[in-house]
């Protein structure tokens, strides 16, 4: 027997559409690649998708079409992700620091019929689109002031394309299984995978990350997502946050300490989200002005492993909760969220840390699965590690144009992350599988290595890598940067270590450099580190 419930797909349209109506007046903030910080609302941001689905109509954009983005976290590229998705076309977001030669690869991929770019991005996709030959024409996000000499065949003026469209549009109804984005992982290894979002998944992530052990978003929250809007659709806080009418501050290009403190203190912002990297940026500001954020309740740290260090510096010297997250492009992106549960919050306050630091429990929504070399599944027990798999109606169940189909199995994606889970629920990642280090037949975890090595007060980051060894297969390298005026000395970062992990796991050798790679997502590029190293020895 069937309920009797209606059956209204969820659809990203009603989000932008729900909030207009509900909270009209909250605020969306956005320092902008011009430079004046804009402000308007969700009423405002309504009206300006409406006409950015009338423009795309327009041109001939149909249903199912894929519409490129390279651009930061602004008001106008959160309108073309309302506007394209809202319209039943693809909004497909592109990382700006890919090389030309990727960008292009990516716009014949997806098949982009138009593309959208800030102005900062205007030399690369100059370079790119000439080799798209797909691609009808560029819309360059600003207004006729700041229009640019372009060599570009057909290049649009945003705000010109805007200017002669209505104020309305009915946003069309159909299948909630509909794409609505797409986002290709960074492809550290072959050609970058393209994850295909449905408003469906969309949606019921929003729901999930909203929740309050989770992001905990609300209209009484102040919300600004670090990670970019190309990035795994910034965490889908965008989403959420119109879900929920927080009010949404967009940091655009400036994404420094002191720029980022700026927009965090002057918005009043309680909510934010990013990869460690940034969050080293913004507490060594910080720390050297003597400054704090008293309106920040909570951050998501995520992406790569938060520090132990961090997490706690967050919480004792700032007042500041950090719930360290893990997800995956494939997942939307989130999988887990660490809060303490309520018992939790009675134990040492040294012993609370050793449970902050997991990458935490999975919503409703998100299961998880440890499976062991031999293909079982493991015991959550906290001990037996093997590849973490998940599944859930937001997890990716095929690439586009199914590239990858090995990463899909029995209804399970495999992550290519180690993990183990415990009895709690609490789930670890040990390392991602290429990044851990074989010793003597045995597995070292460089997670846990550079975690162990920033808690050193000489150290401001770490990367352990390994090098090939001719009697071990290979052992560890740690690479480190100096916290400021500090200057780590090998032997004495070496004993440290010595003294927390088995002796085998010490690295080594240390090397202090003056700065890591970092990637397009603000992860340490690993794979650039094993590039640098690849012929060092040990003494
Ligand atoms: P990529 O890093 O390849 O650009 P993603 O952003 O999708 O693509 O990254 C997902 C991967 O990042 C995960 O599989 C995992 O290896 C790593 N990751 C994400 N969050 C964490 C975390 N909190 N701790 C450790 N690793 C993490």
């Amino acid at each position: 027997m069937l309920g009797l419930m209606m059956d209204m797909p969820l659809l990203v349209s009603s989000l932008l559409r729900h909030a207009a109506a509900n909270h009209a007046e909250v605020e969306i903030v956005s320092r902008t690649v011009e430079g004046p910080v804009h402000r308007y609302t969700y009423a405002d941001a309504h009206r300006r998708a409406q006409r950015m689905a009338n423009a795309l109509t327009a041109l001939g954009v149909q249903p199912g079409d894929r519409i490129g983005t390279i651009a930061w976290n602004g008001y106008r590229h959160y309108e073309v992700w309302f506007g394209t998705s809202g319209m039943g076309a693809v909004c497909h977001t592109m990382n700006p620091r890919l090389h030309p030669d990727q960008i292009a690869y990516l716009l014949n991929h997806a098949e982009d019929r138009y593309v959208f770019v800030d102005l900062t991005f205007l030399p690369l996709i100059e370079q790119a689109a000439p080799r798209a030959p797909a691609l009808q024409g560029v819309v360059v996000m600003t207004d006729r002031a700041h229009m640019p000499d372009t060599t570009l065949a057909n290049a649009i003026c945003y705000e010109e394309l805007l200017d002669g469209q209505g104020d309305a549009f009915e946003w069309p109804v159909f299948d909630e299984n509909t794409a609505s984005s797409l986002c290709y992982t960074s492809g550290t290894t072959g050609h970058p995978k393209g994850v295909l979002y449905s408003h469906r998944a969309t949606l019921l992530h929003s729901y999930a990350i909203a929740m309050p052990s989770m992001m905990c978003l609300s209209d009484r929250e102040s919300v600004l997502p670090v990670v970019p809007m190309f990035h795994a659709n910034a965490w889908g806080i965008p989403y959420a946050a119109t879900m929920t009418g927080a009010k949404q501050v967009m940091p655009g290009p400036l994404l420094d300490g002191k720029s980022l403190w700026e927009m965090l203190d002057g918005e009043k912002v309680t909510f934010s989200a990013g990869v460690p990297t940034i969050w080293h940026g913004l507490l060594a500001y910080m720390r050297e002005n003597g400054k704090r954020l008293d309106s920040m309740q909570r951050m998501v740290i995520g992406g790569s492993a938060a520090p132990r260090s961090m997490i706690e510096a967050l919480d004792r010297e700032f007042g500041i909760e950090a719930r360290h997250g893990w997800g995956m492009t494939e997942m939307s992106p989130v999988g887990a969220i660490n809060t303490l549960k309520p018992w939790m919050l009675d134990l040492p306050e040294a012993e609370q840390p050793d449970i902050l630091a997991k990458q935490g429990r999975p919503p409703f929504g998100v299961e998880m699965m440890i499976e062991g070399d031999d293909g079982t599944p493991q015991p959550h027990d906290g001990v037996a590690q093997g590849e973490l798999k998940v599944r859930g109606p937001w997890v990716c169940r095929a690439y586009f144009k199914n590239e990858g189909a090995e990463a899909h199995r029995d209804g399970w994606f495999g992550t290519g992350d180690v993990a183990t889970v415990d009895a709690d629920g609490y789930m670890q990642i040990v390392d991602r599988k290429k990044d851990m280090i074989k010793s003597g037949g045995e597995w070292i975890s460089s997670i846990d290595l550079e975690d162990l090595a920033m808690r050193h007060p000489d150290i401001a980051q770490a990367a352990v890598i390994g090098i090939a060894h001719p009697k071990w297969d290979e052992r560890p390298l740690l690479l480190v940067t100096a916290a400021p005026g500090r200057n780590p000395q090998r032997n004495e970062v070496l004993q440290f270590l010595e003294s927390k992990v088995a002796k085998w796991w010490v690295p080594d050798e240390m090397i202090v450099v003056d700065s890591f790679p970092i990637g397009g997502t603000g992860k340490i590029l690993k794979t650039d580190l094993r590039e640098t190293y690849r012929d060092f020895r040990f003494p």
